[in-house]
């Protein structure tokens, strides 16, 4: 299990990053201005799940990498 994000709906406020207490374990990728988990350190507490206004995170298990297809990822616009 690790948090997944919704990119159609995050509007990269990163309340989920404040929300997180390991370090680095999810950031606004400066580069792409998207929402980026660590999936190697995230440990499914779902700190980030409650703290995301806009509801746009979820807990799901390993989906697979085919299921991680570059249309699922969209940019965030940070505000
Ligand atoms: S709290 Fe939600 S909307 Fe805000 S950056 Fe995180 S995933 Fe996106
Ligand atoms: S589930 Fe917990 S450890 Fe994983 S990114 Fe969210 S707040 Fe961080």
């Amino acid at each position: 299990m690790v948090a997944k994000i919704n990119y159609e709906r995050c509007v990269g406020c990163e309340e989920c990053v404040v929300a997180c207490a390991r370090d680095h374990c999810i950031h606004l990728e400066e580069s792409t201005n998207i929402i980026v988990v660590n999936e190697s350190t995230c440990n499914n507490c779902g700190a980030c799940v409650k703290r995301c206004p806009f509801r746009c995170i979820d807990l799901v298990g390993d989906i697979g990498p085919l299921a991680r297809k570059p249309s699922m990822v969209a940019t965030a616009v940070k505000s």
